[in-house]
């Protein structure tokens, strides 16, 4: 990423640091102004929430449901603001929603899942914001695309918008289950990788899509440690207009906080034995990679063999033989078969392209 990579973590005037993890908490959408205040008075006195969300547009799969309050719900949250004193992050999806947003002073934007994956509307809303110093919070795109969420964030740096942020709310899949959205973890920390000076934010209400595991979810991104968590809250869920499933009670937030809190690492000797233990896994790291390259010399050799006989590289029952073999040696070990099929499926598909690659060279060869 092209942004530059000195900076602390930061967003806005709510997260200075690491260990200060930002706290975003609301309903999905704002229904009315009763139900914004409640939420919010509910969130301010139990005090851990630094931000408040809420959905003004409704970015709805299907078509006959309730699409936000729109305007109206502009003038609930500035009530809020004013009554309450949280200051809020809404949504936009395009230029329009910029400048209603900009005009109601929100005090941060969220671009989300489904309009991070088209860069057009991403385009839009950067041009949208541009002059402006408002923090923006960029959701990941709804398929497991590292390219869009970063050039998302780049389009935003671009015209010159410094407080960023990233939220993680999980990807669709078939394989999602139990959760609503699969989460992922590892884009995330690719993400941390390529672009480390933007704070990741846990959505766990949208990864987790029933409110029986929210917290739980909420637990991992702690230990993994994300910079914060957006969580979507609701006086009454089950009545809620949109998201009612996932949705929980100020109440159930207050008793998730005690719960991270309580579980926080506290003991700082720990470090000392987590860091050998992570010089153990280096070195077994270490000897696997040798023991690829090992693997794909015999590829390889195995690849001029079968080129110089004319033999097809590919074949069915060797591979299902492969996998059958490694598969009973993982159980045998009591490694969790899939996950070795998993590492196995990688390895195989780049041994196949390496052999391509062999084909492809030596009838180039014979060509010329
Ligand atoms: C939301 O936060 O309510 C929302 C619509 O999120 P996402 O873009 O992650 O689906
Ligand atoms: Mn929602």
């Amino acid at each position: 990423m092209n942004l530059p990579a000195h900076r602390e973590r930061s967003f806005g005037p709510w997260m200075g640091s690491v260990q200060n993890p930002l706290i975003i908490a609301g309903p999905c959408s704002a229904e009315s102004l009763e139900q914004v205040l409640e939420t919010a008075q509910a969130l301010k006195s139990e005090g851990h929430t630094q931000l408040f969300r809420a959905g003004v547009w409704k970015p709805r799969t299907r078509p006959g449901q309730f699409e936000g309050a729109g305007y109206n719900a502009l003038e609930w949250l500035q009530t809020m603001r004013q009554e309450v004193g949280l200051p809020f992050v809404i949504e936009v999806a395009n230029a329009d929603h910029v400048e209603k947003a900009l005009a109601v002073q929100a005090d941060a934007v969220w671009i989300g899942a489904r309009t991070t994956v088209n860069p057009f509307y991403v385009q839009e809303i950067a041009e949208a914001l541009r002059g402006t110093r408002i923090p923006v919070l960029v959701k990941n795109p709804i398929h497991a695309d590292l390219g869009l969420w970063l050039g998302a964030l780049e389009r935003l740096d671009k015209e010159g918008l410094t407080d960023l942020a990233a939220v993680h709310r999980g990807f669709f899949s078939s394989f999602a289950a139990p959760y609503r959205n699969e989460p992922r973890w590892e884009m995330s920390f690719e993400l941390r990788r390529q672009a480390p000076h933007i704070p990741i934010i846990c959505d766990p209400s949208h990864i987790a899509g029933d409110r029986r595991l929210v917290e739980h979810v909420a637990q991992i991104a702690m230990d993994i440690q994300m910079d914060g968590l957006m969580v979507e809250v609701h006086p009454d869920p089950e009545q809620a207009l949109s998201d009612a499933a996932q949705q929980i009670t100020p109440t159930t937030l207050a008793s998730l906080w005690r719960t991270l809190e309580a579980n926080a690492p506290k003991d700082v000797a720990l470090q000392e034995v987590i860091d050998a233990e992570r010089l153990k896994l280096d070195a077994v790291d270490q000897e696997m990679v040798h023991l690829l390259r090992q693997r794909m010399d015999i590829v390889d050799a195995l690849g001029q063999l079968k080129v110089s006989h004319g033999a097809g590289i590919f074949q069915m029952d060797r591979w299902f033989d492969l996998l059958q073999k490694r598969g009973l040696q993982a159980e045998s070990l009591d490694l969790n078969r899939a996950f070795i099929e998993e590492l196995f499926q990688v390895v195989h598909k780049y041994s196949v392209e390496h052999q391509v690659g062999v084909y492809r060279a030596t009838r180039q060869n014979r060509e010329e």
